[in-house]
């Protein structure tokens, strides 16, 4: 009986879970990025790794913003004066997290930025894979977000800018996605925080010691401190 309660725990949905279903705003991914999305979700790509390189590249251009908009105005980076990257992975819940605290995106950053917006580099990317371009070269074509769908089955964005609201992002690379005000209020202060949840081939990546070596390959050129925090469970 116990153990029946703790799987039912454990299966509860949180807040957020429950504000996704009942409110989000669902939104149709614009037809090309619908279709590339696809191919990513279904690839047999054998270097799924690169997914790391290019939400650090994100993370670190976001962070390069918030750092540029802070010279004109110091007080920018009152909201999270650290400017930082973290990386946490939960080996039980088969969840990988990467949190920035760089410029963050407001609503309509998330809903433009993250799939409505047609990108000429998604149809070219996908001309190049057709002529069998590896799938590494993604983020040369400005669409490298994506790649999250190498080894994710589900995607949140949970986000929060200067002087707007924390919203949430979540697609399961279905052809839509939802976005929603985030129930928990401002827990981010500022910045974007990326969950992945782990698809069944891609559960490595919720282990400290293979992250450790790729966050070493792929922060080479970053200039803001990654940290990985070390998962005991
Ligand atoms: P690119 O980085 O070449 O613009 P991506 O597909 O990697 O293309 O990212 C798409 C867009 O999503 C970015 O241009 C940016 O506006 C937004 N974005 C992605 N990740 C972040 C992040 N961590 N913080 C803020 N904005 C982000
Ligand atoms: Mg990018």
């Amino acid at each position: 009986k116990e153990e029946i309660d703790e799987k039912d725990r454990a299966a509860a949905p949180s807040e957020l879970d429950l504000a996704l279903e009942a409110e989000g705003e669902k939104f149709e991914f614009q037809a090309e990025v619908s279709r590339l999305m696809d191919i990513i979700i279904n690839s047999l790509y054998k270097t799924k790794e690169i997914f790391l390189r290019e939400l650090i590249s994100n993370a670190s251009d976001a962070l390069d913003k918030i750092r540029f908009m802070a010279i004109g105005d110091a007080s920018a980076l009152e909201t999270k004066p650290d400017l930082e990257l973290r990386i946490q992975a939960n080996k039980d819940k088969n969840t990988l997290v990467i949190r920035d605290t760089g410029v963050g995106m407001d609503r309509n950053d998330m809903v433009n930025n993250l799939g409505t917006v047609a990108k000429s580099g998604t149809a070219n990317f996908m001309d190049a894979l057709a002529e069998g371009q590896d799938l590494s070269l993604i983020g040369q074509f400005g669409v490298g977000f994506y790649s999250i769908y190498l080894v994710a089955d589900k995607v949140r964005v949970a986000s929060k800018k200067n002087g707007a609201e924390q919203y949430v992002w979540e697609s399961t690379a279905d052809g839509v996605f939802t976005v929603v005000k985030d129930p928990r209020g401002d827990t981010l202060g500022r910045g974007t925080e990326i969950t992945l949840y782990l698809k069944d081939g891609a559960k490595e990546f919720a282990k400290t010691d293979v992250l450790e070596g790729l966050v070493k390959r792929y922060s080479e050129f970053i200039s803001f401190p990654i940290y990985l925090e070390k998962s005991y469970k």
